[in-house]
């Protein structure tokens, strides 16, 4: 039997927002767990954020569902990580997606492996094909999903509010319980909940990706310059969260899933 989606439209997800916009993040959580039921995961890379929202819905539901993807060029320290996490949440229903074998090597047989380093769309083509499209696959079959979002990130993230429509992802509900806190409040709820940090922030990391794309940030740094930091007016974004479209890379990245899948599309 088909299960019975819960679908909103605009105007309800705007009145939802203006509701919860002044709620704590645990009150965001919990309306969102009582709504969506089993239709709802997290999706993280276990960084600071997600691990407040890990742990804030592990106390309400234990077996919250967790989704990260391994792109393949992680950190060994965050595939340390992930274990460490699963040892610490037992209950959690942690889903480590990777990305399509086939897309991966046919994109690193045309444009080699570390071709983000070149242009701006090589980069959000190598983040289309090992971390965008693994995550959008794993939000099929899902009516909402939450994101470690807050609004003082980036300048592309400051006008996000608690829960919002997808429309990048089928219309599903993107629910961001900590837009309003600053890193200090996730910082401070870490603390007092002792949850495990990634071991990268103690080396200077303020936001966490893929080895070749993340360095430590330097003094006076905004926190998400240690992102591909060899790039100049380009969002630091791999366009899960916003639509990116540079009229290059789209059309790569079609190329290479037709040459990786044989069916020309
Ligand atoms: Fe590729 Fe770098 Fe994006 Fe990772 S962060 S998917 S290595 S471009």
């Amino acid at each position: 039997m088909l299960k019975e989606r819960v679908v909103f439209d605009d105007l309800e997800i705007g009145q939802l927002a203006v509701e919860l916009d002044d709620q704590e993040p645990e009150d965001v959580i919990e309306w969102a767990l009582n709504t969506f039921g089993e239709s709802v995961a997290i999706v993280t890379a276990l960084q600071a954020d997600g691990m407040a929202i890990l742990d804030m819905a592990h106390q309400m539901f234990p077996q919250v569902r967790v989704m990260t993807v391994d792109t393949g060029r992680l950190p060994r320290e965050t595939i340390e990580f992930i274990e460490d996490v699963r040892r610490r949440y037992p209950e959690v229903r942690l889903e480590v997606r990777t990305p399509d074998a086939d897309e991966v090597a046919t994109m690193v047989r045309r444009n080699g492996p570390d071709l983000f380093r070149e242009s701006v769309e090589n980069r959000l083509m190598c983040c289309q094909i090992r971390k965008v499209r693994p995550l959008t696959e794993a939000l099929e079959g899902l009516d909402a999903w939450f994101t470690g979002l807050r609004r003082d990130q980036w300048a592309s993230r400051a006008a996000i509010t608690k829960v919002q429509l997808d429309h990048d992802h089928d219309g599903i509900v993107k629910v961001n319980p900590l837009a309003d806190w600053t890193a200090a409040d996730v910082d401070e709820y870490l603390d007092e909940f002792a949850v495990p940090r990634h071991p990268l922030y103690a080396q200077g990391y303020t936001s966490i990706g893929c080895d070749p794309c993340t360095r430590p940030i330097r003094d006076g740094e905004d926190d998400r310059a240690g992102r591909w930091w060899w790039e100049s007016d380009a969002p630091k974004e791999c366009g899960m969260h916003c639509p990116i479209e540079t009229g290059g890379f789209e059309h790569e990245v079609r190329a290479i899933l037709g040459e990786a899948h044989g069916d020309g599309h």
